[in-house]
Order: structure tokens, then C-alpha cells, then sequence
């Protein structure tokens, strides 16, 4: 059956129209769902009891069942959903000053195979559809009763591969009927999508757009990121460029720092070099480690020289504050993971060790 949360307001209008009732109802049934957070087509008291029956025959609202939670001492907490076909998601809720941020996934498991990444080396098993990425801000708003003002595409998989699904999402999200989420508190993450980026800024939403960038050699940054050997830096910072111009969106470059890898001075010259002159911020990640990875941690001395040098030579550079390092829910810590299928459904495994 059709989940009902997969349809943004143009498209739930369509729907209703198909079934013979006026668009009206699908703005009803839209704020019940995104605004109202209702789990059943019974609590939507203005639709009728026939329009009711009517919409239970088509649709289903997927409603996440909270698998595990885990909350670190800094207060961000760590969520593991069901997703209701014997797969797992994580997400996180991050707690800042300015609000609340929800990290979301957009896939389950994910294919760039980024060497620091815990999500690598995980079968990829399929991408999420929008209905089940808006999910997981209902689901955590249900759990907390607080309000999430950011959104940020950062969770496990690459947004960009699954472009329409993730677009599809946002237009939930931002809709004032829907979340009412402003574009510009909604953060794509990629790890380089070329021909992704180019469609993505003719698409007129105003959303973040953050580059995992890491390095500033091809020769280096294939060696972290596969997917470079497709697009070269060159052709990546191309995209940026063409972004920049058409949206007038400041771009972030994540830039995670690893120990005698990518952390000293000539890679900071080269990386003031490579955006000179952008419209754009360089967030700087103390890369964390994950098991059997290779890459270790920069010093924290190397970590504010190299924030120093960019922000002397003109780069504004900021060091993001490691969140949930304590839960495993880090940058770079979540994977999938899972469902035992014995029956109890509550059982956990990971799937990679
Ligand atoms: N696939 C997308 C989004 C998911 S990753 C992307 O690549 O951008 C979110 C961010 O965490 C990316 O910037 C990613 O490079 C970074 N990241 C992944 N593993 C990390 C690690 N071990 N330490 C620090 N940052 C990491």
C-alpha cells in the first residue's frame, strides 16, 4: 500500500482529485499529518467517516517504532528506528543554543564507500523514501515533544543518490502546511554528486549545500573518497562555482582532519588556494575514529593552526563541536544496523563487526 506521508501537498492535491474529492481535503489531511503529528486516519475528526474508510483502502501512515535510544552526556541523543520491512535507521537529535538540529538518514546503508566512514563496508540495501525521511523528524518530535528548527542531510547514505526522494522530502518539510521548516535551516551533505550539484541549483530551494571536500589533492582525496576518481576536485569545485552563482548560497566545505594525512600546513595553504575568492566557510570535523579505520584524530594544536592559517588567508574556518562522540553518534559513527528476524523483533545485531 501507498504511504500517505510520501506525497507533498501538490501531489497528495492529485491524489484526492483521483478518488473524486476536492484539493481542500489534501491540505486537511496534509497539516493532520505534518502539523497535527496524528498516527491514524481515525483522529482526522474534520474528514468524513466515508473519506476515512475511503483513504485506509489506499494508503497506510507509516508511523516508526523507536528500536533503541541512547542518550550521551552532552544531550544529544541517538535514535534506532524500525523502518517497518525488517530494516534499521539511525538518527540523531542534536541540542545547540539556537535550537534544536535532527540528523537524518537518507539511506540504508550507502554506497560512496568513504574509507573514515562507519557506514562503509555495509551492504547497501535501498534508499528511503520521502515519507520515511520526514518520518524521522515526526518520530522524534512525537518521542520529545520539542520542536526541531535544522534539519541536516547527514545521517547515513548520500543525499544526492537519492535525489528525488530527498527533494521530495525537503518540499515536506519546508511547506508551511507540512513542517514549516525554512529552507535555509535544511542542510544537504555530499560527498560530490557532480551532475547532482548542477541540478540541485536549478531546483529554487534555498537549502545549504555542504561539500565533503577532506583534501585537497586528487591523489589524496581518492585515497579517502572513492567517488573522487568520478569527480576530480576540479570538476567538483567547478559545480560549487556554478551553485554559488546561480543560488547565491554560501556553500560548507567539511574538511575532517586525520593525523599526518591531511592536517598540516601545505594542506592548508593548498586548501586557502582551491576557494580563494568562493562564497564559502570551511567546517573543520577532528575526524573520529572508527573501528579498523586507519585515519586518527589530529592534534588539537594541528586542528587550530589549520583553523588559524585559513582564517589569516581569508577562508572563514570554524571547528565543529564534536556531539554524541560518547553514543557513537558522531559524524561518521552511525550505520545500519540489523533487525534480528526471531521474532521478538526487538533483538539487535550489528551486521558488520
Ligand atoms: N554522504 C554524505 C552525507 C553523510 S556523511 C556526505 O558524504 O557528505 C556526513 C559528514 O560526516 C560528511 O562530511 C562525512 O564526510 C563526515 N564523516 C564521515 N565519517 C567521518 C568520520 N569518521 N569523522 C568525521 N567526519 C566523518
Amino acid at each position: 500500500m501507498k504511504n500517505i506521508k510520501d506525497y507533498n501537498l501538490e501531489e497528495l492535491k492529485q491524489e484526492l482529485v483521483k478518488i473524486g474529492e476536492k484539493p481542500f481535503r489534501a491540505e486537511q489531511i496534509f497539516k493532520w499529518i505534518f502539523q497535527e503529528k496524528v498516527k491514524s486516519f481515525d483522529e482526522m475528526t474534520n474528514i468524513s467517516l466515508e473519506l476515512r474508510e475511503k483513504l485506509k483502502k489506499e494508503y497506510t501512515i507509516c508511523n516508526f517504532n523507536i528500536l533503541k535510544k541512547q542518550e550521551s552526556k552532552d544531550g544529544t541523543i541517538k535514535y534506532l528506528f524500525d523502518v517497518l520491512d525488517g530494516n534499521a535507521i539511525e538518527t540523531v537529535l542534536m541540542s545547540y543554543h539556537h535550537g534544536y538540529s535532527i540528523c537524518v538518514s537518507s539511506q540504508i546503508g550507502c554506497k560512496m564507500g568513504c574509507k573514515f566512514c562507519a557506514s562503509t563496508g555495509i551492504n547497501f540495501i535501498r534508499s528511503l523514501t520521502s515519507g520515511e525521511i520526514v518520518e524521522q523528524i515526526l518520530a522524534v518530535e512525537q518521542d520529545t515533544g520539542i520542536r526541531i528548527s535544522n534539519v541536516v542531510f547527514m545521517g547515513i547514505g548520500e543525499p544526492l543518490d537519492n535525489y528525488d526522494n530527498v527533494i521530495n522530502a525537503i518540499r515536506i518539510i519546508n511547506n508551511p502546511k507540512g513542517l514549516n521548516i525554512g529552507a535555509r535551516h535544511i542542510s544537504i551533505s555530499t560527498s560530490g554528486l557532480v551532475p547532482k550539484i548542477y541540478k540541485l541549483a536549478e531546483e529554487n530551494i534555498p537549502c545549504t549545500l555542504s561539500i565533503s571536500l577532506h583534501a585537497t589533492t586528487n591523489e589524496k582525496r581518492s585515497k579517502m573518497m572513492p567517488v573522487n576518481d568520478a569527480y576530480p576536485i576540479e570538476e567538483l569545485i567547478k559545480a560549487c562555482k556554478d551553485y554559488i552563482k546561480k543560488t547565491n548560497r554560501r556553500i560548507s566545505f567539511e574538511y575532517a582532519l586525520a593525523k599526518d594525512n591531511n592536517d598540516n600546513k601545505e594542506d592548508a595553504k593548498e586548501l586557502v588556494h582551491l576557494l580563494k575568492g568562493m562564497l564559502c566557510h570551511v567546517n573543520l570535523i577532528p575526524i573520529n575514529k572508527i573501528e579498523n579505520g586507519s585515519f586518527t584524530k589530529s592534534s588539537n594544536e594541528n586542528i587550530m593552526k589549520f583553523r588559524d592559517y585559513l582564517n589569516d588567508h581569508g577562508i572563514v574556518a570554524t571547528i565543529r563541536r564534536e556531539l554524541g562522540s560518547d553514543i557513537d553518534a558522531a559524524c561518521g559513527q552511525l550505520r545500519r544496523k540489523n533487525l534480528r528476524q526471531n521474532g521478538d523483533g526487538a533483538n539487535l545485531s550489528q551486521s558488520v563487526k
